[in-house]
């Protein structure tokens, strides 16, 4: 129960959020360093972001299946940048049944290898493509410095792997899962991201090419909120995946993966939080409504929970995901602090007044006080949340956008860069050098988050070394 405050975003925000996850009972620490046990109110969160988006990978053709947990260690080895880029996080089962095994196991960290290994065995000819299969479930990569949601050492997503018979196929199907997540953050999430690619030193590793969807959280850092990968034919050369084309010859097929974590709860909580707590979108929000019967008397008592129980039977029906709180061992005040930690979007207060006057109040939480509330008739109620419950999501992509936009600063000098990266996001002219962007990030600590797809018809110079550039980057420091 939220009792005491928290600190402000203003005064401390990684506190802010540790206790926010905390008192919003979305999430609570592990006996296992590094893990995360998600209550029953954060996994409902997430059920609502992955029915979501295993709707759409549905609608574009793709099917699920479950692969092990476990993976020989030995298939790591066979992809070389693969390897190097997760041995570091690997978590090694060398004991099973007391005994020590011959070979050992990974916990798998993402599933390429075992996926690959599979593939190899079920693609034959060019009639076995493309295979659009997606995998929901979680992995775990050695991780010490925990933070609930955004960094822990398992954590929740779905992977995408697909196989095809050319590049062209390949890198639409990458673009293609790079616009749902992009529609899932703005529709849903309530998230503005940037569609790009990443540099070379910041691509998964076995990639050709990585494409990110980057969003900027309260603080101002960078949050990369989802992956859509093109490995060209490393993978299947790696692991075998050959097919019979239409002439007859054999050829390796083209591969791609993609994921969404739940991270992007680490997102949310960030983007839409305020010094209250949480600030749910209304699309995703567990608790859509909170109808909140309020009375001193015994006599009122009878009356008003019978009109919040019929208000309260009207919504559900309408298909508003709303609760009623009843209790009887804690103050109004209380409830109301409650609700807003967790964010929950449209309170339906009820007291003896609005049952004589056929009304009702609705507070709503992205807007605290008083110039979120609004006296409405009990008439017609569910059209009215449900009208407000529309404007709420609007209202925080409209808001978040704007504050987005306002802290990006275009830059033309590398003094400026510096300056803005302190707190903001510079947009400059980049030459795609590893030396320039290894010389911002040793010195002012941002990397090259994404280089947007949709570019501005004109050239530049790099904004550290002056080189001729044809693509702008966005700078920002990131989670
Ligand atoms: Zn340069």
């Amino acid at each position: 129960m939220a009792e005491e405050k928290l600190p402000t975003r203003a005064e401390d925000f990684a506190e802010w959020y540790n206790q926010l996850v905390i008192k919003a009972d979305l999430a609570d620490y592990a006996p296992v360093r590094g893990c995360m046990v998600v209550k029953p109110y954060g996994w409902a969160l997430w059920e609502n972001i992955t029915s979501w988006l295993d709707a759409e990978f549905k609608k574009t053709g793709h099917v699920n299946a479950a692969f092990p947990t476990l993976i020989p260690l030995s298939f790591f080895e066979k992809e070389k940048e693969h390897v190097e880029g997760f041995a570091p996080e690997l978590a090694v089962v060398t004991h099973g049944g007391g005994e020590e095994l011959e070979e050992k196991l990974a916990v798998r960290p993402t599933s390429e290898t075992i996926i690959g290994h599979m593939y190899a065995k079920w693609v034959k000819s060019w009639r076995d493509l493309p295979i659009l299969i997606v995998q929901w479930g979680s992995v775990l990569r050695w991780e010490l410095r925990t933070k609930l949601f955004l960094r822990t050492a398992e954590f929740y997503w779905h992977e995408g792997h697909t196989a095809h018979a050319n590049a062209e196929e390949a890198k639409e199907e990458m673009y293609r899962i790079l616009d749902i997540y992009e529609r899932f953050c703005l529709e849903e999430a309530a998230i503005p991201v940037f569609k790009g690619s990443k540099s070379e030193t910041e691509k998964f590793p076995g990639a050709q090419i990585t494409t990110s969807i980057e969003a900027m959280m309260w603080d101002k850092r960078a949050l990369q909120s989802g992956t859509s990968h093109y490995f060209g034919t490393n993978f299947a050369k790696a692991f075998d995946i050959q097919f019979l084309n239409r002439e007859n010859t054999l050829q390796h097929a083209e591969t791609t993966s993609w994921a969404i974590s739940s991270r992007i709860i680490g997102a949310m909580i960030m983007v839409h939080g305020d010094d209250q707590g949480l600030v749910m979108p209304p699309r995703l929000a567990p608790v859509q409504a909170v109808v909140i019967p309020i009375f001193k008397k015994d006599d009122e008592k009878a009356k008003v929970l019978e009109v919040a129980d019929r208000i309260f039977m009207e919504l559900k029906a309408a298909g508003i995901r709303v609760k009623m709180d009843d209790r009887d061992n804690v103050s109004s005040g209380f409830k109301f602090n409650d609700w807003e930690m967790r964010g929950v979007p449209v309170r339906v207060e009820i007291g003896p007044k609005d049952v004589e006057k056929n009304s009702v109040a609705l507070a709503r939480r992205d807007k605290p006080g008083k110039e979120g509330k609004s006296f409405v008739p009990q008439t017609d109620l569910a059209a009215t949340v449900n009208a407000l419950l529309v404007e709420i999501q609007a209202a925080l992509l409209q808001r978040a956008t704007e504050y987005r936009d306002a802290n990006i600063h275009d830059v033309k000098t590398y003094d400026e860069l510096k300056e803005v990266v302190k707190d903001g996001w510079a947009f400059a002219y980049w030459c795609e050098s590893r030396e320039c962007e290894t010389k911002v990030k040793e010195e002012t600590k941002a990397t090259t988050r994404n280089i947007p797809l949709n570019q501005p018809d004109s050239e530049g110079t790099c904004v550290v070394c002056g080189k001729s550039s044809k693509r702008k980057v966005y700078f920002a420091k990131a989670y």
